[in-house]
Formats: C-alpha cells, structure tokens, sequence
C-alpha cells in the first residue's frame, strides 16, 4: 500500500511518540518497584553483568548459545532464587519489571522486514482519514448521508426511467464497489451536470475505501494540472509533487472539465490516466462534460480510455440545487 509521504510521516512521528512514551512509562514503573525495594535494583545490576559476561564468552566462540545459557543459569541460580523469593513474598508480577515494546510485533519499529506491521498500517489509516477530512471540507460523506429522495420520481421521457431510480443503481453499484475494492479494482467515470452529487459520492467511496486501509488521493483536476505544471516549470521532475498521483491506491480526480485546456493539461492527464491504467492501480474522473466533448478536448486516444476503460456511471436529475438540498439536510 503506497501511503503518501506525508501521511507516512505523520504516522511514523506519532509512532516514535509512542515509543518515548512507552520508554517513560517502562522508567517510571521499574524506578517506583526499585525505590520500594533496592535489594531487587542491586540483584538485577548484578544479573546483567553476569549475563553480559557469558554472552561475551558465547560472542567469541568459546562457549556455544546453549551452553551460554546454561552457564548463565547456574552461575546466578542463587541470585535468581533471591529474586524470585522477593518478587513473590512483595507480590510483585515479575512483567512489571520488562520492558515491554509499545508493539510486540515489530518491537515498535513499525516494519517487519520490508512489510509494513499493522500498529504504523493503523497510525496511517487515521491519518489518511485526517488527511481526506481536510481536501472534503466539513467532511460529512459517507453512503449513510446519500439522499435518494431529493432527486426526482418522475420519469424523465428521455431516459425512459426517473431520474430517482438510475440514481439508485449508482448509488448501490458505488457501495458494492467499496465493498469489494481492492488493489485493480475497476475506473470509474462519472459524468452528469454540476450539482448532481457526484463530489458527494466521491466523498463516500473515499471515506470507506481509506477506513478499509488503502491509500486514498482526492484532488481536483486544477489541483492536479497545476502541481504537474509547477513540477515541470521548476525543472525538477523528481515525483515530489505528482508522485503521489501516480502511486495512491485510489485516485479521484474531480471537476474535470471546468480547468483551462491546453496542450500541456492534456498530456498531463493522458499521463495519470493511461500510467494508472497500466500498472493496474483504479481512478475515479468526475465531469460534467458529455462524452463528445470529452474527445474534442483532451483528444481522442484519452475519450476512448475514459470511455472505453472506465465503468460509467451517469449522474442525472433536473434540480441543480439538488447537492446544496442534501448538504442543508445533513
Ligand atoms: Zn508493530
């Protein structure tokens, strides 16, 4: 999973706050035991030397692991007794006096191996959710929030279905999308008017596919041009910028359409869209264009990817007011 840098950041700071804190906590327990009882503090100093001494051995080959430990055994047996007897007679449980690692699967370092470990995995899904809550705003979205009932009932003689009913596939088939969203899940293209709640739904399936631990990029399509025009005006295309673009697991482009066209904004996009096609990775692009504007502006190899590779899903209604209604609602 392909976290942001600034989400992994984030999570990894908050990780080794946790480890210093941990670390204060283990300091604060064991000084407070050793306080109580010194005889115990002076039996421990004594049986770390003494371990240190026959690791050494074992370190420079004169004494293999298992004889180490059995050495080490026999020379503090009379140590350990002593310890064992204050610890049980102070009813002491001998934990108390570990260090145990804020993870005990990683040892709080984040990483097993090269694999990500579920405590830093956990720290950068809710920072990708702080991170998403900031691009939506108020951030309300979620499938729960949807409105049905502010599109219209009555069949639309153009469509041959009301507009109600088409929106309710939409809707059913986005929540099945999340359900089911993995690593090569489908593209989707919304297309309809502005207004329709196609923000709003994106807001949804970003929301749910973040909480099911995927990496989630939300960015207009302004945002998006401009950051690959600044890296290229800066002359560093190092990916600082539009990398993230290319890597998160799930992409959404919104409002395209509404940006300047140029020669650079196409090859821009052809770039998002034909890269993450390749390498399998999904992409949402919402528009208000029709799809014959689609090919006049961004040419006709984009059209037929958007076209022909996305999954449509056509937004519709007659009441512009429509995603405002929802919002006063929520
Ligand atoms: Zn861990």
């Amino acid at each position: 999973m392909a976290y942001a840098k600034e989400v992994l950041h984030r999570a990894e700071a908050r990780l080794d706050e946790a480890r210093r804190q941990n670390e204060l906590d283990c300091d604060r327990r064991i000084s407070a035991i050793y306080e109580k009882l010194p005889r115990l503090r002076e039996i421990d100093r004594e049986l770390r030397k003494t371990s240190a001494k026959v690791y050494a051995a074992a370190f420079r080959g004169s004494e293999s692991p298992e004889q180490a430990m059995q050495t080490l055994r026999q020379e503090n047996l009379s140590l350990q007794r002593e310890r064992d007897w204050i610890l049980e007679s102070e009813n002491i449980d001998p934990e108390d006096l570990e260090r145990e690692p804020v993870c005990k699967l990683c040892g709080g370092s984040g990483w097993r191996g090269a694999a990500m470990c579920e405590c830093l995995r956990e720290l950068c899904r809710q920072e990708q959710k702080k991170v998403l809550m900031q691009a939506f705003g108020a951030g309300k979205e979620s499938f729960e929030k949807f409105r049905l009932d502010v599109y219209p009932e009555r069949i639309d003689p153009k469509l041959g279905i009301s507009p109600r009913a088409l929106m309710k596939r939409v809707y059913e088939s986005a929540v099945s999308y999340t359900k089911t969203f993995s690593e090569g899940s489908d593209s989707l293209l919304f297309m309809g008017a502005t207004g329709l709640g196609k923000t709003f739904l994106s807001g949804c399936i970003a929301r749910a596919v973040a909480d099911k631990g995927y990496s989630v990029c939300y960015v207009s399509a302004g945002k998006l041009f401009s950051d690959f025009e600044t890296e290229k005006f800066r002359l560093k295309e190092d990916g600082a910028l539009t990398g993230e673009y290319m890597e998160t697991d799930l992409l959404i482009v919104d409002d395209l359409g509404t940006e300047m066209t140029t020669q650079f904004t196409v090859s821009a996009l052809y770039q998002v869209v034909n890269g993450r096609l390749l390498s399998g990775r999904p992409t949402i692009v919402s528009t208000n264009l029709p799809d014959s504007e689609l090919e006049a502006r961004y040419s006709a190899q984009i059209a037929s990817r958007l076209l022909g590779a996305y999954m449509l899903y056509q937004f519709c209604g007659t009441d512009v007011r429509l995603l405002k209604k929802m919002e006063s609602r929520m």
